[in-house]
């Protein structure tokens, strides 16, 4: 038999699948099997993605070396989905494999030095055994390996590596009678105290066996010696058992019977929805309700209408609102069956889950943007909720969109997709109108409340509490109130750190980051200024850099000056801050949102990771410090981001019994972004949006992609990009238009210069193969230190 495998080398060369013969034991190959091969002079992984009789290859074809797994890691869904999407995205078909599995599965690549000849063996660098190249950096070692390889007395070898470890746990079994145990324990010493009692309780609980070894330590207070020496003596047989570590302990595993009545509104919603999946439908919903209008609940409805026909469920949500308090909600529904994925665990735990998945042990899966690849089986329903968010597309290598990988998926299972969202994206919400989406609509809050009431701050002409000019009266006064009141108050702050530059009243000196074109953030905890960008790092100046004057000023504001502010006006007032900086640690996250909720604080203060998904009773008022923020960038979806991002922070307010309030302080109060956010209007904004967007040629009228060319030299970025802006003139012809290139607005980034192209077009069968062309081109261009990457659809175009 013979296996087609794809390599695990990221190069145009090595894109397309080679050929190896499968030997004769090796009998466990299956698409989906991840394999070691020979490749070269190397040994490298690689995925078979086809199994065939025959070859049309007429030389002789080397040998399959290892199959990595016992199970294909890869399902021939996946396998498929990768070529397909590869394709569609402009990525090596193996990076999608990549990108498919957990991040300990990929290969570690450890190059050694293994000895030959007798006399080297015995040579001091190799200490009895092969020597990691990897770990070298000694001249005088280079040298000696050097002349060691010239004198066959040594060869380079590749291993591969895999550094996924199963966890495994030791569990004792009995091996006699009781009466046998009995007998052992009348004939021991008097000094073998702790044997004793090891018999003793063996004896006692002989129904409790076999137990766990650390049971077995922890309740008899004996040391793991003791447990060895009865292996030894025959008395108990030790097991390693392979176990998995559970992301969700914290979380009271009892199911709850919750029945919720659905309204007719949602009631309507779900019929359409488990239409589909009993007619076996690749249907997509969008489904648009409201802030609080129980869209989850009818996630959890049709997820339990997939599960009733014996079928599997997957959900997405975004990164930021997979809180503990979603996942707990759907642990509460499902229980075991459900098994979760996002970057909140740690890699182990990953593995696990998804192994879980992988044999079928989880019927449902909750997870962020890369779960969209989860290898599970026989799907009956997706749900991406909070669909418009721009966390669903990787910024990365490869750049691909959850949704788009979902409606693959879709098709490839005969399921529906469901859509849902406040604010739908308006590529959707278009789909939707010209029926390609159905469209499903929740405009009811579903306890009846109203929403909240939305006021705007203008920034231009309010005074502000206190010597800072981010706090204003009103807001800090309704804060107050709320306090003695013993309510609780959210506030949104998107921008991290203290000071977001450093100016120099004397020269006007910027402080920037030596590495980007980007001014550095004062960090007040840590005593730095800090590149969001790249981290760098550099102390707190005290004279400008430029002019030696000690005329320096921080500007621009961020959570660490914020709460420093409100610790100032409110000192009774109890704050968390949640932002990237306090939730680094693993558990951090869960842990201020935990006493939050525990009412230990009065206000929550924190960066868009506090706008999504959370639902405390207890909010009754949520401010926005600086509306503005994400309307200032010059991109064609600010408006949209902004319009969101106000849109979901208004819906933590009030979401129980008391009447929620929501204070947006802007200088843009007639801006219509925030004033048809203040109103909570989306079918205004939409309309207007849209008609902004086909003034501008923009999506949904026109599909883009971007075409970004980066290198350490400046002039060689920017003519790399006139010499692909000339070959796409070649070919594309109006109404596609190309814009650029220009540099783009972060101009520098990691001593990276970036330039761009713009392309937009309604339809250009050319394109697609121009695209695979400029990839393919792409690999000589990297010789010479340029890195082009194609993002087709992308979010941001700045
Ligand atoms: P959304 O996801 O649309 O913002 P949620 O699903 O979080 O809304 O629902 C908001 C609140 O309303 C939740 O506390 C939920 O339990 C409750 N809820 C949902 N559906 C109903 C219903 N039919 N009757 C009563 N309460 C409901
Ligand atoms: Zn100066
Ligand atoms: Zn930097």
């Amino acid at each position: 038999m013979i296996a087609q495998v794809s390599v695990d080398v990221a190069a145009k060369q090595t894109d397309r699948v080679f050929e190896y013969h499968i030997p004769q034991e090796l009998t466990d190959v299956a698409v989906g099997s991840r394999v070691v091969v020979p490749f070269g002079r190397r040994k490298v992984q690689g995925f078979v993605v086809g199994i065939s009789k025959t070859t049309s290859y007429t030389g002789k074809l080397k040998d399959l070396l290892v199959v990595v797994d016992e199970l294909p890691p890869l399902t021939p869904e996946l396998i498929t989905l990768s070529k397909t999407l590869a394709d569609k995205i402009f990525a090596y078909r193996i990076t999608i494999l990549q990108s498919m599995l957990p991040r300990v599965m990929r290969a570690n690549y450890r190059k050694i030095l293994v000895p030959i000849t007798e006399e080297a063996k015995k040579l001091k660098i190799f200490k009895g055994e092969p020597l990691d190249l990897n770990e070298v950096s000694n001249l005088n070692t280079i040298i000696e390996i050097k002349k060691l390889i010239k004198n066959n007395q040594a060869k380079i070898e590749y291993l591969v590596e895999n550094k996924a470890k199963k966890k495994q746990i030791a569990i004792y079994l009995l091996t006699k009678t009781k009466a046998e145990y009995q007998q052992i324990l009348k004939g021991l010493r008097k000094t073998a105290k702790k044997q004793q009692v090891l018999l003793d309780n063996i004896v006692k609980n002989y129904h409790e066996y076999p137990k766990l070894g650390s049971k077995i330590v922890s309740e008899l207070d004996v040391s793991s010696s003791v447990l060895r020496a009865a292996v030894k003596k025959g008395w108990l047989v030790k097991k390693e058992q392979e176990m998995y570590r559970d992301p969700l302990k914290d979380f009271e595993p009892r199911k709850k019977k919750i029945q919720i009545k659905l309204n007719s509104e949602q009631t309507h919603a779900l019929n359409s929805i488990g239409k589909s999946i009993q007619k076996r439908e690749a249907k997509t919903f969008l489904l648009e309700g409201i802030t609080g209008s129980g869209k989850t609940e009818v996630y959890l409805h049709a997820i339990s209408i997939a599960l009733e026909q014996k079928r599997n469920a997957l959900m997405l949500v975004p990164e930021i609102s997979l809180t503990p308090q979603m996942v707990k909600q759907v642990k509460e529904r499902f229980g075991d069956n459900v098994a979760v994925l996002h970057s909140g665990l740690s890699e182990g735990e990953k593995y696990d889950e998804w192994r879980r998945i992988r044999r079928g042990e989880a019927q449902v899966v909750v997870g962020a943007r890369s779960a969209i690849f989860a290898p599970l089986k026989n799907i009956g329903l997706i749900v991406i909720d909070e669909e418009h968010e721009s966390s669903y597309k990787q910024n990365d290598t490869p750049r691909y969109h959850a949704r788009d990988v979902a409606l693959l998926r879709s098709k490839f299972h005969k399921c529906p997709v469901v859509l849902g969202s406040a604010t739908p994206s308006l590529a959707s919400r278009a789909r939707a109108q010209k029926g390609r989406y159905e469209l499903l609509l929740l405009t009811k809050r579903a306890n009846q409340k109203a929403l909240p009431k939305v006021d705007l701050i203008d920034l231009k002409t309010v005074e502000f509490a206190g010597a800072q000019f981010d706090l204003s009266i009103p807001l800090v006064d309704a804060i107050k109130e709320k306090i003695a009141k013993k309510e609780q108050v959210i506030l949104l702050l998107n921008r991290r750190g203290f000071a977001s530059f450093m100016l120099c009243r004397n020269c006007g000196f910027v402080l920037k980051c030596p590495n980007c074109d980007i001014s550095l953030t004062l960090h007040k905890d840590t005593q730095q200024m800090q590149c969001h960008y790249c981290g760098h790092k550099e102390p707190i100046p005290r004279r400008c850099p430029n002019c030696q004057s000690e005329k320096i000023r921080f500007l621009g504001t961020g959570t660490q000056k914020v709460q420093e502010e409100l610790e100032n006006l409110l000192p009774e007032a109890k704050i968390l801050r949640m932002d990237v900086d306090t939730t680094r640690r693993k558990g951090s996250y869960k842990k201020i949102l935990d006493s939050f909720g525990d009412h230990q604080a009065d206000i929550l203060l924190g960066t868009q990771m506090i706008a999504k998904g959370l639902d405390f009773p207890n909010v009754t008022l949520v401010g926005v410090i600086n509306a503005d923020t994400a309307l200032s960038l010059p991109d064609f979806n600010s408006s949209e981001k902004t319009f969101d991002l106000l849109t979901q922070v208004s819906g933590r307010a009030g979401r129980a019994e008391k009447t929620g309030r929501v204070m947006i302080q802007t200088y843009n109060p007639d801006n219509y972004a925030i004033k048809l956010a203040q109103s909570q209007d989306y079918e205004s904004f939409y309309q207007k949006e849209m008609r902004v967007r086909f003034q501008g040629n923009y999506p949904p009228f026109f599909y883009t992609t971007l075409i970004t060319i980066t290198s350490k030299n400046e002039q060689s970025a920017a003519k790399e990009a006139f010499v692909i802006k000339r070959k796409l003139m070649r070919h594309l012809h109006a109404p596609t238009i190309i814009l650029g290139p220009t540099p783009s607005s972060v101009a520098k980034i990691k001593n990276q210069y970036y330039y761009q192209i713009l392309v937009k077009y309604k339809h250009e069968p050319k394109l697609h193969d121009l695209l695979h062309q400029i990839q393919d081109d792409a690999q000589l261009a990297q010789k010479r230190g340029l890195n082009i990457y194609i993002d087709n659809e992308p979010e941001r175009i700045m």
